[in-house]
């Protein structure tokens, strides 16, 4: 079989290398626009900031390199220019010499990635500008940076990347400015989550301005300034993330099915054209829990639909089960990372979502380093389904959004990811694990035993006609009376059985427990607030 991949980096070597080990007598080559093939693009911010020093360590495989240990043939900086699906053939371009080549093929697949928005503003062109998309943007940025004239950055774009960038500048002793036109950082987690992970960022010196849009870069040769709809940035370098767009102009009008640029494509990897598939960020796949189409512009979607587009081309039928938009991210002090549906979109997809925001151990706590775990888990009420999990804290947040998307992927209920045993020793968790201990809180809530207020509902007003109680383990809301639980022995002076009572503690455990003691001496209308003053401002 004769396979032409367009497209060599995460999907197209991927694709590629895994055709050879199907059957050796393929004849595989790939024709990558590129200098590089197989790099770690992943890894690029880790490159700026020096924890990765070596830029060699960037490249996973070399060409030729790649050549000698798969057999797949590759021919780099040659761009494909045309695709015609009746001949069967590519023409492809030279990038240095502009010279045109067909290449015809038995089956073909699209892998061709994604390149960096380019805003449609003044000054892109400035010096000091930069991508963040492959080694050689990387290269430059620490190029800049270790020159030391580089004191203040400006960070267009508080996504993953974004974020991840901005670390690493302050690292090497940048100031970083992160700036984006939504409203929250990190698309993929509930409002109330990001804020949170922003008012974190701030304290370890990014800070991050939300509803702001750039409209124009100013400076003299360098780039000095940042224009936005509210007010100018003085900045030395600019680092645009600010989303991506599929490289698929090239493939207008010759029948394939996409949306927004992306190429739509089966369970099984295939586009509408026959024996023509695609992969990894120019293609959609779909989600697993809506089943709709969705976009994953991720190594780890790229890597593995590669990999199962290779075995069904191969006359396989392997059905990929979907993405969950999982993903996890290191950051200045903490790290986060989320799976499946946020509560809003479980809400526009129908379902009827219940969710609830704990913050506990992320290990024994008398172990060195122990910290806190804040998991907002996302049921729904009706089926008890599990639909999305989103996790943030200093240690292993990797642990608990894998767990969840082993549960939410075999569709699982609440009930079935129950009691788990899951591995127990003090340096790594505790005697209920996290997620067990998250998922017994959402049960408690479901079935009544636990009556909360959510973080989101405190943030929306919903204390109107509450009075708050302030159970901590000593005294911390001003204004707010205070009641030591283990105090309690009746009804507590000063708070009517029928008031609307809002208890709040340090995380929420406290408080659950005291409003467990008063409902056993008649009061009827407490509320326990989410995440405690841990999470909230409470202000009374
Ligand atoms: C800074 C950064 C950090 C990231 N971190 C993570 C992470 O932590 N976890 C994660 O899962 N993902 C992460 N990603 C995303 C991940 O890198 C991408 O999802 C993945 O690289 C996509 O692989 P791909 O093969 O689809 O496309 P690409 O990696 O974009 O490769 C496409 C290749 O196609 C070539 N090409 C383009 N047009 C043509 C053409 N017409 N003809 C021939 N060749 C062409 C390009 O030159 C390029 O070499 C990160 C990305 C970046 C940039």
């Amino acid at each position: 079989m004769k396979v032409l991949v367009l497209g060599g980096v995460a999907a197209g070597t991927k694709v590629a290398a895994k055709l050879m080990r199907e059957d050796q007598s393929n004849e595989v080559l790939v024709l990558n626009k590129g200098k590089d093939i197989s790099y770690a693009g992943c890894g690029l911010p880790y490159y700026v900031g020096h924890v990765i020093e070596d830029k060699e360590e960037l490249i996973v495989n070399t060409p030729a390199q790649y050549e000698k240990l798969t057999g797949v043939k590759v021919l780099t900086e040659t761009e494909a220019v045309k695709v015609d699906v009746q001949a069967k053939t590519v023409t492809a371009k030279a990038v240095v010499s502009g010279e045109e080549r067909v290449y015809s093929y038995d089956k073909l697949v699209i892998s061709v990635g994604a390149s960096p928005v380019k805003p449609p503003i003044e000054g892109m062109n400035l010096e000091n500008v930069f991508f963040v998309r492959t080694p050689a943007d990387a290269i430059s940025i620490r190029e800049v940076v270790d020159s030391g004239n580089v004191k203040k950055a400006v960070v267009v774009g508080a996504g993953y990347i974004g974020l991840e960038i901005a670390e690493n500048l302050l690292l090497q002793g940048v100031r970083p400015v992160v700036l984006d036109m939504a409203p929250q950082v990190l698309p993929g987690f509930d409002m109330e989550m990001a804020a949170y992970v922003e008012d974190k960022l701030g304290d370890a010196g990014i800070p991050v301005v939300t509803g702001v849009k750039v409209t124009g870069l100013e400076g003299n040769g360098k780039v000095e300034k940042v224009l936005t709809d509210k007010r100018a940035y003085k900045t030395n370098m600019v680092i645009m993330s600010a989303g991506i767009r599929p490289n698929t102009e090239f493939l207008e009008g010759i029948g394939l099915e996409m949306f927004k640029g992306t190429i739509l494509t089966d369970e099984f990897g295939q586009t509408n054209i026959q024996d023509v598939y695609a992969a990894g960020d120019c293609a959609m796949v779909h989600h697993a829990v809506t089943g709709k189409a969705a976009w994953s512009p991720m190594g780890s979607t790229a890597n593995m639909a590669g990999r199962l587009i290779a075995q069904n081309m191969s006359g396989k039928s392997i059905e990929y089960r979907g993405t969950l938009g999982t993903a996890v991210c290191k950051l200045p002090g903490i790290n986060v990372g989320r799976t499946g549906l946020t509560q809003e979109q479980a809400e526009a997809e129908g379902f009827e979502p219940v969710s609830v925001l704990t913050v506990l151990d992320d290990k024994a706590h008398y172990m060195p380093g122990a910290g806190n775990f804040i998991i907002k888990m996302i049921a729904d009420r009706s089926s008890l389904r599990l639909l999305g999990v989103q996790v943030i804290g200093a240690g292993a947040v990797d642990k608990v959004v894998d767990i969840a998307v082993t549960g939410i992927m075999l569709k699982g209920t609440l009930t079935d990811l129950a009691d788990m045993g899951l591995a127990y020793a003090p340096p790594f968790s505790t005697a209920i694990h996290p997620f067990v201990h998250a998922l017994n809180v959402l049960r408690n809530k479901i079935d009544g035993t636990l009556e909360s207020m959510t973080p989101a509902e405190y943030a929306a007003g919903a204390t109107k006609g509450y009075k708050v109680v302030d159970t901590c383990k000593a005294a911390s809301i001003e204004g707010a009376p205070f009641v030591e639980l283990t105090t309690v022995d009746g009804p507590i002076d000063g708070l009517e059985l029928e008031d609307n009572i809002l208890l709040v503690c340090n995380r929420g455990r406290k408080a659950y427990l005291l409003q467990n003691r008063m409902k056993s001496y008649g009061y009827k209308h407490t509320k326990v607030l989410e995440g405690g003053i841990a999470f909230n401002n409470v202000e009374v």
